[in-house]
């Protein structure tokens, strides 16, 4: 079974015939997965071979850049610009309309950035993005290389373009993204593989535009988060060990869709957001969904 329902709401949320197809493979960690619906293509990161792919309904698999500076996480701001993650140059950047590249952020206080790993735009055009160290960690998924900076969150403000670190109390924040209303924060603390640090899912809830509290919101298991969604209601899709978590808005697993590889993130898309495209180690996935994806883009 593709399925494993857990409560039964997951039971309304999921197609009982929907297979899970395998769109493409041969990757080495396929991430940060970003649906460009008026493209009609879903772009997303193989970062260990350094490129940025594209895949459509129409033509298939194919390369959208390479090299891509190790790029993982990615969005699209309130212009619908592409807004990347990049291990290789340490930053956060835009692709702007005739296909030039803007740095948007590499420093914090006089320090480079780690290796800036997801990233969301809010409603208010802020850049949202965790800068934990896997990037500079070893030469596998970018160039290894001294850390300067604690694993922080940071905003970058939409028109000052100030940096400022929201939130300073992680090990490796991770996959990021708020509720459909915004008046919560999801972050992923991923720790350091292998040396038993927390790893699981806080919540905040946003005050004023910034996130406050951060209690323990969810553990993954098996696995870990790493990227996740929140869907048109609410619900938190979370990247797992053994596939996609479904998580209510109150933290209840309600169910999970099984996928055979180590899942590192996910996103909506298709014709009314109603494909859920799953990125997983070497392998793309989709899935059709009784539910429609309300994280922007
Ligand atoms: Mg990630």
């Amino acid at each position: 079974m593709t399925f494993e329902i857990l409560d039964p709401r997951f039971s309304r949320y999921v197609l009982f015939n929907a297979p899970l197809k395998k769109l493409a493979t041969g990757f080495d960690w396929a991430e940060g997965p970003v649906w460009m619906g008026d493209a009609n293509c879903l772009l997303f990161s193989d970062i260990p071979n350094d490129r940025i792919l594209r895949w459509s309904p129409d033509t298939g698999l194919s390369t959208y850049r390479q090299p891509a500076n190790f790029a993982n996480g990615h969005t699209r701001d309130r212009q619908g610009r592409l807004v990347s993650c990049e291990h290789g140059e340490r930053r956060v950047t835009r692709t702007e309309w005739d296909g030039t590249v803007t740095v948007l952020a590499d420093s914090y206080q006089g320090k480079r950035l780690n290796s800036p790993n997801d990233v969301v735009v809010a409603q208010d055009g802020a850049i949202w993005f965790t800068d934990p160290h896997y990037g500079i960690f070893s030469n596998y998924e970018g160039h290894k290389a001294a850390q300067e900076l604690p694993c922080n969150v940071y905003r970058l403000d939409p028109v000052t373009g100030a940096l400022e670190a929201v939130l300073t109390d992680f090990n490796c924040p991770n996959g990021l993204c708020f509720s459909p209303d915004e008046s919560r924060l999801y972050v992923a603390d991923t720790g350091r593989v292998f040396e038993n640090d927390p790893q699981h899912i806080r919540v905040f809830e946003m005050v004023d535009g910034r996130p406050r509290g951060g209690r323990i919101f969810h553990a993954i298991a098996p696995g870990c988060a790493d990227g996740m969604r929140v869907d048109s209601e609410g619900n938190l899709w979370s990247s797992a060990g053994d596939g996609v978590h479904c998580l209510a808005p109150d933290g209840t697993l309600l169910g999970k869709i099984r996928v055979p590889e180590i899942v590192s993130n996910l996103c909506f898309g298709g014709r009314a957001k109603q494909q859920l495209f799953i990125t997983a180690t070497t392998s793309l996935y989709a899935i059709s969904l009784n539910r429609s994806g309300a994280q922007w883009p």
